[in-house]
């Protein structure tokens, strides 16, 4: 048995995901003609208070399109030092949207309203490019799983306005910040221009994300997810899977953030951790004492059949998911306990 916590993708659909897809009515969804598809992007755009949503392979095609559609060539847009959307993507923000990022120095991956409006070039100013849009991230993937007060995002919201900026949410873990906070994700509906949500991580399906926006934009959308080579034909089986994490998985996110908080609480009392990073939801990040070697660590828990990652500058990383259960939990914590470091 492997433990692997190296990330919450690594999880396989359960049979009841799979029969669940087996029974998927399915059409062309390039024609919008599949009726699980659309049942997807009714459901989501409805959860989030909508008017559309769109379907696509990726997450990171997902917010490429909202990049594309926001943005013109030689414009910018401002985002946290550790944005998936700068480090993530391949440089997709350059290649598919000609666009340059003004990163902020932020707080475990997230940004605040001053430090938004003092980034944004003046608009007269034509020396400078164009600030156009402001994505940030909730939960946080490099900031380790944190999630935004949404009073900050409000504030951030009112700076865009006042600017006449497009705000994008990355919510590929917003799952997880729904259920710590509790918050209505119509609240979110109404703040953002474009949402993307991810339903392969925490959630379990083997694939796929959504683009959430108003109608006109979400039509957009289709020409540039169509260039982007994201058009899929009889796609309902993977967003029967969606559909079915959305009734049965995200209640459940409650316990993945439980065993992380285990987990970090743990390491704390261990002599050769130095330091674990607050942890908020699924996302553990810990530091070893100085000196000692995180490849040591790596190895030993790889040899004991559990996997976890290293972020480099000595930085680890934990991720909790739906495969990674309570027998697994009680092994991991007893594994860390015997366990020595030197
Ligand atoms: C995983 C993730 C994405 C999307 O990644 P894909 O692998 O392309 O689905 C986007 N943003 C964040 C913050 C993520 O963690």
């Amino acid at each position: 048995m492997e433990i692997n916590l190296v990330s919450d993708t690594v999880t396989k659909p359960t049979p009841d995901m799979l029969r669940y897809m087996f029974q998927a009515a399915v059409g062309d969804d390039v024609y919008k003609q599949d009726p699980t598809v659309n049942a997807l992007e009714a459901k989501v755009a409805a959860l989030f208070g909508m008017e559309a949503a769109m379907f696509f392979p990726s997450g990171t095609m997902a917010n490429q399109t909202a990049i594309k559609l926001h943005t013109q060539p030689g414009e910018q847009l401002i985002a946290d030092k550790w944005a998936h959307v700068f480090h993530y993507e391949g440089g997709g923000v350059s290649f598919n949207s000609g666009v340059s990022c003004c990163l902020l120095d932020g707080n475990r991956g997230m940004i605040n309203a001053d430090q938004v409006a003092a980034a944004i070039n003046p608009p007269a100013f034509y020396h400078n490019p164009l600030t156009s849009l402001v994505c940030v991230e909730n939960t946080t993937n490099k900031g380790g799983g944190a999630c935004y007060d949404i009073n900050e995002l409000a504030k951030i919201k009112n700076v865009c306005s006042e600017n006449n900026l497009k705000f994008h949410l990355d919510g590929a873990r917003l799952w997880n910040a729904l259920v710590v906070t509790k918050e209505n994700p119509k609240i979110y509906g109404q703040m953002f221009d474009t949402i993307s949500v991810c339903l392969s991580k925490g959630l379990g399906a083997p694939i796929g994300s959504l683009l959430v926006s108003d109608q006109k934009t979400i039509d957009r959308a289709l020409r540039i997810r169509k260039i982007l080579g994201g058009g899929m034909r009889q796609v309902g089986y993977l967003a029967a899977a969606g559909i079915y994490a959305l009734d049965h998985h995200v209640a459940r996110l409650a316990d993945d953030h439980r065993r992380a908080k285990e987990l970090g609480a743990l390491l704390q009392s261990l002599n050769w951790v130095e330091q674990v990073e607050p942890v908020e939801t699924n996302i553990l990040i810990f530091n070893l004492r100085k000196g000692l070697d995180e490849n040591q660590l790596i190895q030993a828990l790889k040899e004991r059949n559990i996997l976890i990652s290293s972020m480099g500058q000595g930085k680890l990383r934990i991720v909790t998911h739906l495969d990674y259960k309570e027998v697994m939990h009680d092994y991991v914590r007893e594994t860390l306990q015997r366990i020595g470091i030197r």
